[in-house]
C-alpha cells in the first residue's frame, strides 16, 4: 500500500459526511463493478480502490486514524487492503445488497457444541481382566488456557468486530442476480476478531495438557471391551457439555491359560501309568493350584470340567469354568529297566489279545481281514 489520497480517489472534500462518503462510493462501485466492465484491468483496479478507501472512510476510527498518520498508521490497525472481489463484496454486502434490493442476512452465532470424545488405549495383564483394578491414567487433553481464560484474548487486549463480516459472522456475496450468504471465513461466524491472540494457546483459548484420571476396571473384561468415561472427553465449547472418554480396553495374552468366553481353558500332560491308572494333579487356575482327579484309562485330548474356577461373568455374577484338555506323554529316553518293563507289559498285552481279551486298539483289523 503506497501512499493514496483516499478523499481524492472517492472525490470527497476531507471534511465529507459520512452520508456523502458512502455516497460516492457507491456511485463508484456501480460504475467499475466488475459486472458491468467484464475483462476491464483499470475499472478493476478503480473498483478496488474505491473499495478501500471507502472501508477506511467510513470508519470513523480508521479515518481518525488516517487523517493524523496516513495509511501507515493503518498498519497498526490491522488494516490490509483486500484480497480480491470476494473480499470487497462480502465486507459490503450491505453496500451490495441496497443496490441489488436484497435484504440484510440473519445473524447467526454459533451455539454451544458438546465436546468431543476422546479415545485410550490401555493393555492390562491377563490376571487385571479377570478380577478387574483401580488404575490411573493420563490422557492429553485440550484444556481451558489459563492465561486467557479460554477467551482466546491477549490480557489487557480486547477482540474487535470482525472487519470482513462486520460482525455479522456471515458474509454475502452477489453473483450477478444472486446471493450467496456463507460463514464468514475470518471469524468463522464469531462476528469478531482478535487483533491480539493470547501467546499461550494462540489465540485456541485451549492448551494440551495430560489429566490424570481415576479408572475401574470391572472383573470379567475382555480385548475389544470398551468403558465409558462420562464427562472426561474434550471440554464443551460456548458452555456446551464435555465429551466422553472411551478407553479400549487390550487384554495381554496369557502364557497358559486361553479365553473362551467365560470359560478358560489350558493344557496338561500326563505320564502313560497316570493315564492307565489315574492320579491325582495339581493343575493351575487363576486363584492358584488346586487338584484334579485323572479318572483311570483317560484318553489323550479328553476334556475334564472344573466348574466354577474360569473368568468372572462381567455381565451377571458368577464365573465360567476351568476346562483341562489332558495330553498323554509318550515315555522317551528311557533307562534300561524302564524299557524291560515296557517289553513285559507289551508281551503280556499281546498275549491277552491272542485270548481274545485285548482291548488294544485293533478295531481297524476288521476293514481289511
Ligand atoms: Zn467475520
Ligand atoms: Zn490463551
Amino acid at each position: 500500500m503506497e501512499d493514496k489520497d483516499y478523499y481524492k480517489i472517492l472525490g470527497v472534500p476531507r471534511n465529507a459526511t459520512e452520508e456523502e462518503i458512502k455516497k460516492a462510493y457507491r456511485k463508484l462501485a456501480m460504475q467499475y463493478h466488475p459486472d458491468r466492465n467484464p475483462g476491464d484491468k483499470e475499472a478493476e483496479e478503480k473498483f478496488k480502490l474505491a473499495s478501500e478507501a471507502y472501508e477506511v472512510l467510513r470508519d470513523p476510527q480508521k479515518r481518525e486514524i488516517y487523517d493524523h498518520y496516513g495509511i501507515e498508521g493503518l498498519k497498526g490497525t490491522g488494516f490490509t487492503g483486500f484480497r480480491g472481489f470476494e473480499d470487497i463484496f462480502s465486507t459490503f454486502s450491505d453496500i451490495f445488497e441496497d443496490f441489488f434490493g436484497f435484504g440484510p442476512s440473519t445473524r447467526r452465532r454459533t451455539r454451544p457444541r458438546q465436546g468431543a470424545d476422546l479415545r485410550y488405549d490401555l493393555k492390562i495383564s491377563f490376571y487385571d481382566a479377570a478380577f478387574g483394578k483401580e488404575t490411573e491414567i493420563e490422557i492429553p487433553k485440550n484444556v481451558t488456557c489459563e492465561t486467557c481464560n479460554g477467551t482466546g484474548i491477549k490480557p489487557g487486549t480486547r477482540p474487535v468486530v470482525c472487519p470482513l463480516c462486520k460482525g455479522r459472522g456471515q458474509v454475502t456475496r452477489s453473483q450477478g442476480f444472486f446471493t450467496i450468504s456463507t460463514t464468514c471465513g475470518q471469524c468463522h461466524g464469531e462476528g469478531q476478531y482478535i487483533p491480539n491472540p493470547c501467546k499461550d494457546c494462540r489465540g485456541t483459548g485451549k492448551v494440551k495438557k495430560k489429566k490424570k484420571i481415576q479408572i475401574s476396571i470391572p472383573p470379567g473384561v475382555d480385548s475389544g471391551s470398551k468403558l465409558r468415561i462420562r464427562g472426561e472427553g474434550e471440554e464443551g465449547e460456548r458452555g456446551g457439555p464435555p465429551g466422553d472418554l472411551y478407553v479400549f480396553i487390550y487384554v495381554e495374552p496369557h502364557e497358559f491359560f486361553t479365553r473362551e468366553g467365560d470359560d478358560l481353558i489350558c493344557q496338561i500332560p500326563i505320564s502313560f501309568p497316570q493315564a492307565a491308572l489315574g492320579a491325582e494333579i495339581e493343575v493351575p487356575t487363576l486363584d492358584g493350584k488346586r487338584t484334579l482327579n485323572i479318572p483311570r484309562g483317560i484318553e489323550s485330548g479328553e476334556f475334564l470340567k472344573i466348574k466354577g474356577e474360569g473368568f468372572p461373568k462381567l455381565k451377571g455374577s458368577g464365573r465360567g469354568d476351568l476346562i483341562v484338555q489332558i495330553l498323554v506323554k509318550t515315555p522317551k529316553n528311557l533307562t534300561k529297566r524302564q524299557e524291560e518293563l515296557l517289553r513285559e507289559f507289551e508281551e503280556i498285552t499281546k498275549k491277552r489279545e491272542g485270548e481274545g481279551k485285548g482291548e488294544s486298539p485293533s478295531g481297524w483289523k476288521r476293514f481289511f481281514s
